[in-house]
């Protein structure tokens, strides 16, 4: 048997090209407004978090279960999970697919909207069940979230569990879940808003998420992380039932902070720390992510995180 710190992270979800705008304001019906900016860059939540992973567990260790298109996006996306180290071998690209799109429209006052289509994510079935159940014996810990269709997520967490392997799911974005789709979670990660919807308890502050993260073991998941953004997380669980507030950084952009947090402590618990231990690693990527702009491209590198995890006393 391999060593743990050798297992593998699997991420298993959605894999999407971001279309950024940048304008005043949408056109109304009918008319042409001249937007200010356009950019793209990768994204996907399934992505970024395998991407915040390799960042910090190093090349070789984060393999990635999902679907690209056929088209110029799915080249482009792939080629970018190759970069920063993420294996790509599991990933299908389907010819008669449009990749996963959001488009993403940044108004004048800093206002996003953000109107994915999941395109060859939707289409994720029996193939990646498959795929995913072949890389759990190798696997310490698998990592998805929402944006594939749930029955395949659900799917792999089975025999993850079977297997032994950690499961992280992160709740996102919001949608409508069969029966019992938590059975196999080991730790469950919603932010603020996604606790709310889970629980019905409106998440504010610490004592809101204590109370969120409660409610939600209560649903037989052995352990809740409730994300607070900038006022970090509270995390209820067997024998640990604590507050691990924020890092005082500069944010540029909070954009997909919650996926470097996913990154951070799948690779702490894949490399055997205990929960505290990877939490604080999670808090501390988490923190680091907002100080740079972008998605994929503000996940840190794990030498920057060791810097601040030191220059913070952590
Ligand atoms: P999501 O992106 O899923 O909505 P959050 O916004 O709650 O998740 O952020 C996830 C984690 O990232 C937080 O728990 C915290 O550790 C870190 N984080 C987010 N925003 C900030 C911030 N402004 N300052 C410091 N840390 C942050």
């Amino acid at each position: 048997m391999s060593e743990p710190s050798k297992k593998k992270i699997v991420v298993v979800g959605g894999i999407n090209m971001d279309l950024f705008i940048n304008a005043e304001r949408f056109p109304w019906p009918g008319e042409t407004f001249e937007g200010d900016s356009f950019f793209t860059g990768g994204g996907g939540k399934g992505a970024n978090q395998a991407i915040a992973a390799a960042q910090l567990a190093g090349p070789g260790i984060v393999e990635m279960v999902g679907r690209v298109g056929g088209d110029a996006f799915g080249v482009d996306l792939l080629a970018n999970l190759q970069r920063y180290g993420v294996g790509t071998d599991s990933i299908l690209a389907v010819e008669a697919e449009a990749s996963g799109i959001a488009l993403i429209f940044i108004d004048g006052q800093g206002e996003n909207y953000v109107l994915p289509v999941y395109g060859a994510n939707a289409t994720c079935g029996q193939e990646e069940v498959e795929r995913g159940r072949k890389l759990m014996p190798n696997a310490s810990v698998l990592l998805m979230q929402q944006e594939i269709p749930t029955i395949v997520s659900s799917a792999i967490a089975k025999y993850a569990r079977e297997a032994g392997v950690t499961v992280i799911h992160d709740p996102a974005p919001v949608r409508e879940l069969p029966e019992g789709y938590f059975e196999n979670v080991s730790i469950l990660v919603p932010n603020q808003l996604e606790a709310e919807a889970l629980t019905g308890i409106g998440v504010t502050d610490a004592t809101s998420a204590r109370e969120a993260a409660h409610a939600i073991r209560g649903t037989a998941v052995p352990i809740a992380i409730v994300k607070l953004g900038a006022d970090g997380c509270y995390v209820a669980g067997d024998g640990i039932d604590e507050y691990f507030p924020g890092h005082r950084v500069d944010a540029i952009a909070t954009v997909a902070a919650g996926d470097a947090f996913a990154g951070g402590l799948a690779t702490g618990l894949a490399e055997g720390m205990e929960l505290r231990d990877a939490v604080h690693l999670a808090n501390a990527a988490g923190a680091l992510s907002v100080t740079r702009e972008g998605a994929q491209d503000s996940m840190p590198p794990r030498a920057e995180v060791q810097v601040f995890m030191e220059s913070i006393g952590s």
